[in-house]
């Protein structure tokens, strides 16, 4: 079988080599703990075996290329090459108090095609290896960063992609990444069969659902992916995770001037999570991001539009807030990566 990511194949490679047992643990430590990017200066290692894993695996340990750095004064973007030509993005933010969050891509480009959104207009190229994922994280942690928090939410659709389950499995394991699970946050249009694996075998991973509207007509125009899986399918599916996990579950509601941000949708959001008799959702209001490629009727919702929106939701008793918005100016934000320069 064909190994899911470097870290089986270099078991195999040592196993099919008769390596000592502790070989795995010294080269998991050279690059987790020294930080060590190049096999060839894994310098305990016999020169035999580093020629091997070069030959298997190549000079690099990351299997993503960083070809372009733009940063500004918390945000920090990174256009990666991948294999076959293509270009994924991931983003770094710095908080106030030093705290490092990324935001990683699961697919090259995205084929839901969700109106508002830059990935979308690309269709999808292809899913990201479990390698891929997480090289992305590997390489900030190379270059010295401290990793604190990350969420799928760069390019592409991840409950759509099954190799993220063993980028979680590699993100998770003490041995390499050693994160958190909830640590980790998984944002997804609702895909149902990907919603449930989460809930059964990463229970504590924080999960995000991209809501937008809570009219089944209007989220399929804006989401064709509410046809295969309405919304009201998916807050079902949802309630059966928060009573599994006993974990909050976000909303996140992207705020588009006069398309999603009036009163009627405000009183809806509302009371479609207020009748479940669940507290535990929490709803992100998110700052719509124009971008260069999708249509110029969508802009940002007025100021007082969202204080409306907010005042509304907070009335009926429903948990919100409005997330920070980070990176526009160099297109880092949400929605708004498409692997162009
Ligand atoms: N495919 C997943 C994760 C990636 S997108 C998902 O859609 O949930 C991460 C978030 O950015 C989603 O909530 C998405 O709806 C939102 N988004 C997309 N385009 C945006 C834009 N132009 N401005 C603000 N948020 C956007
Ligand atoms: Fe894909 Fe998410 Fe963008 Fe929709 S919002 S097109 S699912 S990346």
């Amino acid at each position: 079988m064909k190994p899911t990511s470097k870290y089986e194949a270099i078991r195999q490679i040592l196993a099919d080599l008769k390596q000592p047992a502790y070989r795995y643990l010294q080269i998991m430590e050279a690059i987790f703990r020294q930080r060590i990017g190049e096999f060839e200066r894994i310098t305990m290692l016999p020169k035999t075996l580093r020629g091997e894993l070069i030959r298997a695996i190549g000079q690099q340990v990351t299997s993503v290329t960083p070809v372009l750095e733009k940063s500004s004064k918390q945000v920090s973007k990174v256009l990666f090459a991948i294999a076959g030509g293509e270009r994924v993005e991931a983003v770094r933010l710095t908080y106030q108090r030093g705290w490092k969050s990324y935001c990683i891509s699961t697919q090259c480009g995205c084929g839901f095609g969700c109106r508002f959104c830059a990935t979308g207009t690309i269709g999808l190229k292809r899913n990201l290896t479990a390698d891929e994922i997480t090289d992305q994280l590997l390489h900030f942690h190379l270059n010295g960063h401290a990793l604190d928090s990350v969420s799928f939410m760069g390019m592409g659709e991840p409950l759509a992609n099954p190799h993220i389950f063993d980028a979680l499995t590699i993100l998770t394991d003490p041995r390499l990444f050693g994160l958190g699970q909830r640590r980790i946050t998984v944002s997804t249009i609702g895909i149902l069969p990907g919603i449930d694996k989460l809930t059964r075998d990463f229970p504590q991973v924080n999960l995000t659902f991209s809501l937008h509207s809570p009219f089944e007509d209007q989220r399929s125009e804006l989401m064709p992916i509410n046809d295969r899986f309405p919304l009201h399918e998916v807050l079902k599916a949802l309630d059966r995770h928060i009573r599994h996990t006993r974990r909050k579950v976000y909303i996140a509601y992207v705020l588009i001037r006069g398309v999603n941000d009036s009163t009627e949708h405000a009183e809806a959001v509302a009371a479609l999570l207020r009748g479940r008799g669940i507290d535990l959702y929490h709803v992100n209001l998110i700052p719509y991001n124009a971008t260069e490629v999708t249509s110029p009727s969508y802009r940002q919702s007025e100021r007082n539009r969202v204080k409306t929106f907010v005042r509304i939701l907070k009335s009926k008793g429903i948990n919100v807030t409005v997330r920070a918005q980070f990176g526009s100016e160099i297109h880092a934000a949400c929605g708004q990566l498409y692997g162009a320069e």
